[in-house]
């Protein structure tokens, strides 16, 4: 019964939601179409009561992040006017295209001034000429200049296009990437796996079967990953709700994902936005809030859920770890993919105020590694 969430409060408002409520108390999986009840009431705060209580009972009071770096090592991308979402491709000609050379990253690398990055996050575009060897000698070079520093990077977009420029195989293109310091992958680029949606939003790109298929490949040999979701455009929770249930079902298979973080949409500065007639339609926090509670509840396998301040703001961020969230994102220093759309939020957050949000909203800040391993308990 609900009854059971608080002895004195029954936290859930919409009587649609209560069957849902009573199925994870029994402690059942959700379904599909109880997945869409979520996505389709308004009770926010019902849900985020469930959700918390799912947080809380893998995490107690306790909220992960680590000291990153975000690096985009090029903007220019193959698939610049098949994205429609996208603000920060380029095509190699165009204004504003750039490429860094390994000097130029090791440089940007240097550039985090409130503590010790811990970890590395490289994605980029689907640059036409850019072999292998690039990503494998910058890889070597960072962990060089940086011992011990983990590197979380490339997306499966990313490494099937490599594996394609290589005429190699994924397995083949990972074990390179492993060989050079990779340790994990983020989870970017699966968007939203249904066909319809893909067909509108990223016509030709790697499709939901082959970005599982990476993923997949890659828990195989032991490198863990992320994975994500990219809401508020033309999807609907039928759309989500498979989403979800097939990363879940590679989480039961695998064991491999390490962390969901749903990602919001944003329209400035993209095609999607300003002539397919999204521009003033970015989320609110309401949806933000929503995403971050039923990813909880839905991947009731994958052991973290994360909150992506860049996007959705740093006060909303704040308020998701009261609803199922155990994980923000971290200090970033460079943050170019959003802000190429419209992010408003500033580029960097210091390592001092990502303690005091977190001490904020009464949680434990853990500073972790890429991997979980935890560095520095602020109890
Ligand atoms: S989303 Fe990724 S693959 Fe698509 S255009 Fe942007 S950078 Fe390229």
């Amino acid at each position: 019964m609900a009854t059971a969430l608080h002895a004195d409060a029954d936290p859930i408002a919409d009587e649609a939601l209560r069957p849902v409520a009573e199925k994870l108390l029994a402690g059942e999986r959700l379904d599909a179409a109880d997945i869409v009840t979520c996505y389709e009431s308004h009770d926010v705060v019902g849900l985020g009561a469930l959700a918390e209580r799912a947080n809380r009972a893998k995490h107690g009071d306790r909220v992960f992040f680590a000291a990153n770096q975000h690096i985009n090592p090029t903007n220019v991308c193959v698939l610049r006017n098949v994205c429609v979402f996208c603000s920060f491709a380029r095509l190699p000609k165009e204004e504003g295209a750039y490429t860094r050379t390994i000097e130029e990253v090791l440089q940007e690398a240097g550039g985090a001034k409130s503590a010790p990055t811990r970890e590395f996050h490289i994605v980029g575009g689907l640059h036409p000429n850019l072999p292998l060897q690039y990503y494998t000698d910058m890889m070597r070079a960072l962990r060089e200049a940086h011992p011990g520093v983990h590197i979380k990077a490339l997306t499966a977009v990313e490494i099937a296009h490599l594996a394609r420029l290589e005429k190699s195989s994924i397995r083949e293109v990972l074990l390179a990437l492993r060989d050079a310091g990779l340790t994990s992958l983020p989870g970017g680029g699966a968007e939203v796996f249904s066909t319809a949606v893909r067909a509108t939003i990223a016509d030709r790109k790697l499709v939901g079967e082959e970005w599982i298929a990476v993923h997949r490949e890659a828990h195989t040999l032991g490198i863990p990953s992320n994975c994500t979701m990219l809401y508020g455009h033309v999807e609907t929770a039928q759309d989500k709700a498979e989403h979800l249930l097939t990363l879940r079902a590679l989480q039961d298979e695998t064991g491999g994902f390490l962390t969901y973080i749903p990602l919001a949409y944003h329209p400035d500065h993209n095609e999607l936005g300003t002539q397919m007639g999204w521009v003033g339609r970015q989320t609110m926090g309401i949806d933000d809030l929503k995403n971050v509670a039923i990813g909880r509840l839905a991947l009731d396998n994958i052991p973290h859920v994360k909150t992506h301040w860049p996007m959705v703001t740093a006060f909303v961020s704040q308020v998701a770890l009261d609803f199922g969230c155990d994980d923000i994102e971290g200090t970033v220093v460079y943050e170019r993919v959003y802000h190429e759309a419209g992010a408003e939020t500033p580029m960097e957050m210091s390592y001092e105020a990502l303690i005091r949000l977190i001490q904020g909203a009464g949680k434990v800040p853990v500073e972790r590694d890429s991997l979980y391993n935890v560095v520095r308990t602020f109890d």
